[in-house]
């Protein structure tokens, strides 16, 4: 059978933000890193510390574990998304308030050098460059990483959030 051109996806480097404040947090990341890299077409190439962090909206929760991933994928975007939204259900993700407390939350950071918007993506993400508990694991990876514009995101490191990040030994 001839493969047709479309069915060759070049595999991609994604970083993906973790977050888990509920229900053994540590732990939810720790398997969600492995559930990453057993999506189709997908590995694991890193991941970063376990980080706590004080909670970004309502301060009536407890407290954050973050972490990034960085993984090698065949998926298209919008692939990823829907993968990583079906992860967040297998860990009992329940919607309850904007910024509240939850089991899991994966969010496509950089995806490539690709810029992306439509009303479910947005790449790189919205808020990427004003969050410490972001920005500190994806540099711990990859000190010199870049937007797809090429701007070093150790610049915003000034400027971003300060949620109080220590790093959770393992
Ligand atoms: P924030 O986006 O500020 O971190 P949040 O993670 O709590 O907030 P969610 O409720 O998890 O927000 O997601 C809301 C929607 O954001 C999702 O349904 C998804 O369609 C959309 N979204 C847009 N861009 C991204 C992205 N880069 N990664 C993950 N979800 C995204
Ligand atoms: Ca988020
Ligand atoms: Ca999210």
């Amino acid at each position: 059978m001839q493969t047709q051109k479309s069915d060759i996806t070049p595999a991609m480097q994604a970083y993906i933000g973790l977050g888990s404040n509920l229900e053994q947090p540590a732990l939810q990341i720790k398997t969600a890193m492995i559930a990453l890299n057993k999506l189709p077409g997908t590995q694991l190439l890193a991941q970063s510390s376990l980080y706590s962090s004080k909670p970004l909206g309502p301060q009536d929760q407890p407290d954050f574990v973050n972490a990034v991933a960085l993984i090698q994928t065949e998926l298209a975007p919008l692939d990823l998304l829907n993968s990583l939204q079906a992860i967040e259900q297998q860990h009992g993700r329940i919607r309850k308030r904007h910024w509240g407390e939850r089991t899991l939350d994966l969010d496509i950071l950089l995806f490539g050098d690709l810029t992306f918007q439509d009303e479910r993506l947005v790449i790189p993400h919205k808020e990427l460059t004003h969050r410490d508990f972001v920005l500190k694991p994806m540099l711990e990876i990859t000190p010199e990483l870049c937007l797809p514009d090429g701007t070093a995101l150790s610049g915003f490191l000034v400027t971003c959030t300060d949620n109080q990040l220590s790093i959770l030994s393992s």
